[in-house]
């Protein structure tokens, strides 16, 4: 069935909009003044706003919702490390999809369309991870698509049996491969270990990247390195950057021409970073999140993602991408019209971009993924995070949510 939607406002545009559907596809964009067809369903969006699908670049689904179970005691780096390193040794392929679930519905709700998460892989799970979260890409893709990166999070070099493993996932149905380099004694090889196997299953990239505050020397230029070398040129994304945030504006321009040249894509996880980074500063503590509004100035490819969901790396967090958008705005102090739009489109188009998901937009002939907002506007979607959407993927209604507030009669505002 083909889905009409009217009088919608759109990003970046005056006036109300009708949005034609057909086959999951965009159709037509026309002024409201037009008549919607016959024999259509028709989503009357009155005014309010209509984005394209939220977009998750980066989360890790195995390792939400854990703080119940580990609550932080020092809240600090190592004890996550530790802690959740305890706890994945406890983890059951009932348990890990139960969790994921939880997240993924609550995401669908969120008006979320597409999600790379993170899929755990090393001597202690083995591949107790993909076997729990390769079958919720098909339960879920009536409402999400989901990539599922591979993902050395122990180190590749110090974990005997981690590439063998690796390969073992990527051939059960992995689409794309990833490690943590900074865990591994050895990052330079761990990085390379990478693309070896990204060669071999002929598939996309994804590393956490120079990620510590710490004074080791930047990675980047080893994965740019690599990229050029195997021609990976678009199919690479890179998450946390934060050390890109203590670059003086030179050093980060130095850098500009060969990430443009490798197609390198960088998300910020700043709920993560903000919590995790500067824990050395005795005061005026350093924010750490990689300054992505001045890369996409540059036209390098970036997005932002949610990382953690309620662990001991992001004791909070609820999967919404809106809020990421919000606290995005308040760490890089965007409060221009202009970009307010910038940070929507690193959680939608620029993210669906990093990730490789192509035709992704509110443009004829790209995929129906949308989301229908309660708000007039672009910041005041992103200044409010609002409860009430109508979450649209490839042209179905797939979730509404609506938030009913009661209040006793005798009080007056
Ligand atoms: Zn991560």
């Amino acid at each position: 069935m083909n889905l009409q939607i009217i009088n919608a406002t759109l990003p970046g545009k005056t006036n109300y909009w009708n949005i034609a559907i057909d086959n999951g596809r965009i159709s037509k964009i026309t002024p409201a003044k037009s008549t919607p067809e016959i024999n259509e369903t028709v989503l009357d969006a009155q005014g309010k706003l209509l984005i394209p699908g939220l977009v998750d670049a980066h989360i890790h689904l195995d390792k939400a919702l854990l703080l119940d179970r580990y609550p932080a005691v020092e809240g600090t780096f190592s004890e996550a490390l530790q802690k959740t390193l305890q706890a994945k040794q406890e983890y059951t392929v009932a348990d890990i999809q139960t969790r994921a679930k939880t997240i993924i519905e609550k995401a669908i709700a969120f008006g979320t369309t597409a999600m790379r998460t993170h899929v755990e892989v090393d001597p202690i799970l083995k591949l107790k991870s993909m076997q729990a979260l390769l079958p919720l890409k098909e339960e879920y893709a009536w409402g999400i698509t989901l990539q599922l990166a591979v993902f050395a999070q122990e180190g590749i070099t110090n974990q005997p049996g981690t590439t063998n493993l690796l390969r073992e996932a990527m051939a059960m149905g992995g689409n794309v491969i990833g490690s943590a380099p900074y865990v591994d004694p050895n990052p330079q090889e761990n990085i390379r270990i990478i693309f070896a196997i990204a060669q071999e299953f002929n598939c996309d990239v994804d590393f956490h990247l120079d990620f510590l505050d710490d004074n080791a020397p930047l990675l980047l230029p080893v994965v740019i390195e690599e990229t050029l070398k195997y021609n990976w040129q678009h199919r690479v994304c890179l998450g946390h950057m934060t050390k890109l945030a203590g670059l003086t504006p030179t050093e980060l321009a130095a850098f500009i021409p060969s990430l443009k040249e490798a197609g390198i894509a960088i998300l910020a996880l700043p709920a993560t970073d903000l919590y995790m980074m500067a824990r050395q500063d005795t005061h005026n503590v350093r924010r750490g999140v990689a300054p992505i509004d001045r890369l996409a100035e540059s036209g390098i490819k970036v997005g932002i993602a949610t990382n953690n969901v309620q662990n001991l790396f992001t004791p909070f967090g609820d999967g919404d991408m809106l809020k990421i958008c919000t606290l995005l705005a308040q760490v890089l102090q965007l409060g221009t019209t202009a970009s307010h739009q910038l940070c929507l489109e690193m959680a939608t188009s620029r993210a669906a971009q990093a990730i490789g998901i192509q035709d992704y937009g509110i443009e004829v002939d790209k995929i129906a993924d949308l989301v229908l907002l309660e708000a007039n506007s672009v910041s005041a979607a992103m200044g409010t995070a609002p409860l009430n959407r109508t979450t649209i993927k490839e042209g179905h209604i797939v979730a509404q949510s609506q938030c009913a507030v009661k209040f006793k009669e005798n009080i007056r505002f």
